[in-house]
């Protein structure tokens, strides 16, 4: 390993190779502190030669590599575990904004908020957003198929990227870095590497879909007697705005334990409801906006869709509708043994998920309280289960809770992943899951582009 050390050094400088364990600490533990790992030295690459050049010197010395951006995966595919890492922060340049193409080309290392902000500097919106924007990168987001809140409107990470620059595992290049948005040329290569979670190659750039500005935003909380007035309340609201790009649901406990465990959260309907939906709305023009939203809130009371609605009436009061949506996983921490889910089902299959999985929860282990929250506009669950109170959290089944979850979801169509990924975490449960023939093809397309092995290899497969 010190050969191959020097090696890399001499390629890229003594001071982007790292194997001093202060500094390596950061990249080594992830943020929450559910994983930590090793590995022999950091490599910081500048340029997509660089990265090149150090997955050929690793190959040439057997070595396996590890692809990290801004360490907030949260499934433990980041931080390696003997694996030499390669850093991408150092690859931090927007190469090119072409707004009259609505697109905008950045390397890998760029942080979400910087690429944000530079759409937004030239009158363009990048719609991803999520609650780790400041830190996670496009390499990382990419890489993990992100969603976020505005997945309703815009789609996943998969739906933004229009190029991709690649360092496959043999130290190749792959040049797909094209702002294109039509190209029937033979298979899309670049999504092979999105959603890869670094199996496939090391991202160095990519070319990203910019938006329109919305002119008018508006964000409404309300309380809905059931999920299934929900359900009908996102497609009343859809129908009657065309302008819903957020639609996001909290059950009565995920409010109430975060109401009660984060001092800086309140309920701004003050505990009515057993679903509560935060829906934002945006739009080219705020003529009409309003008034829309105002009658198909009337008309949803009307039906026994809503119990109440409130409308933001200017941007504090909107943030403190989001910092209750945002606080829901701070919220729950505290409350003893839990398992954590992030389970897909078709948007119509969302309330009889909810039933089915609570009802599987509660038999198992009765007292069980459930935390449900997240996209259901995109049939998406945070779905927690946490011990009864006063219970033994020894005696918490939570990988029986766990196999039910994911039986109730994928027995819906659905799937036990649906925006974090599988990383090391999930490997045991997407093999039993995942359909056997997907799982051969990937297995493939994995064996094709990396027969050694040597792009994160404890991720994904067991
Ligand atoms: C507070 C918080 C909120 C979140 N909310 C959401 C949410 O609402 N929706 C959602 O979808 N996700 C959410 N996430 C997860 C988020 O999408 C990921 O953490 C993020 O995409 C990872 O980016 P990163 O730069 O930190 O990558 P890392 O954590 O460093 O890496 C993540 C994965 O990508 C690989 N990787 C990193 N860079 C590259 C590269 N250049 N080439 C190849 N592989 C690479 C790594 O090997 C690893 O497999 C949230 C995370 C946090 C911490």
């Amino acid at each position: 390993m010190s050969d191959l050390k020097n090696q890399i050094a001499t390629r890229i400088g003594d001071k982007n190779v790292v194997s001093d364990p202060d500094l390596l600490a950061p990249h080594l533990v992830e943020w929450r502190g559910k994983y930590s790992g090793a590995t022999p030295f950091a490599a910081y690459p500048a340029t997509t030669d660089e990265v090149a050049a150090i997955v050929s010197l690793c190959v040439a010395a057997g070595a396996k590599i590890t692809p990290q951006g801004g360490n907030t995966g949260l499934v433990g595919a980041q931080i390696p575990d003997g694996e030499v890492l390669i850093s991408l922060r150092r690859m931090n340049q927007i190469r090119e904004i072409d707004a009259a193409n609505d697109s905008l080309t950045a390397e890998a290392g760029v942080v979400l908020s910087n690429v944000q902000s530079a759409a937004a500097e030239s009158n363009r919106l990048f719609p991803l957003s999520l609650a780790a924007e400041h830190s996670a990168t496009i390499g990382g987001l990419i890489s993990t198929n992100a969603g976020g809140v505005h997945v309703l409107r815009y789609g996943m990470m998969r739906e933004l990227v229009l190029g991709i620059e690649a360092v496959l595992p043999d130290g190749r290049t792959f040049s797909g870095l094209k702002g294109l948005r039509k190209d029937n040329t033979g298979y899309d290569l670049k999504q092979l590497f999105i959603g890869a979670e670094g199996t496939l190659g090391i991202v160095t750039a990519a070319c990203l879909k910019l938006y329109p500005q919305p002119a008018a935003r508006e964000v409404v909380m309300l309380a809905a007697p059931s999920a299934d007035h929900a359900l009908a309340l996102l497609h009343r609201m859809k129908a009657a705005t065309g302008a819903v790009s957020a639609f996001e649901v909290m059950n009565r406990l995920a409010v109430d334990v975060t109401v009660k465990n984060v001092a800086s959260v309140r309920d701004p309907l003050g505990g009515v409801g057993a679903i509560t939906a935060l829906i934002e709305f945006e739009a080219a023009h705020a003529e009409g906006l309003r008034d829309a939203i105002e009658s198909a809130l009337a008309a949803a009371v009307e039906a026994g869709e809503a119990e109440t609605a409130l409308i933001a009436e200017n941007a504090g009061q909107a943030r403190v509708f989001w910092a209750l949506r945002e606080s829901i996983s701070a919220g729950h921490k505290p409350e003893g043994a839990q398992v954590s889910h992030d389970i897909s089902v078709p948007v119509s299959a969302t309330p009889t998920f909810l039933r089915r999985a609570n009802a599987a929860m509660e038999k198992r282990c009765p007292g069980v309280r459930i935390v449900a929250f997240g996209h259901m506009g995109d049939g998406n669950f945070h779905y927690t289960a946490m011990q009864p109170v006063g219970a033994d959290p020894a005696a918490f089944p939570g990988h029986d809770l766990t196999q039910l979850v994911y039986e109730t979801a994928t027995a819906l169509g659905g799937s036990i992943s649906a925006e974090h990924g599988i990383g090391v975490a999930r490997r045991g449960d997407l093999a039993r899951f995942k359909d056997r023939e997907s799982m051969a093809l990937m297995r493939a397309v994995k064996h094709a582009i990396d027969p050694s092995n040597v792009m994160n290899p404890r991720v994904l497969f067991e």
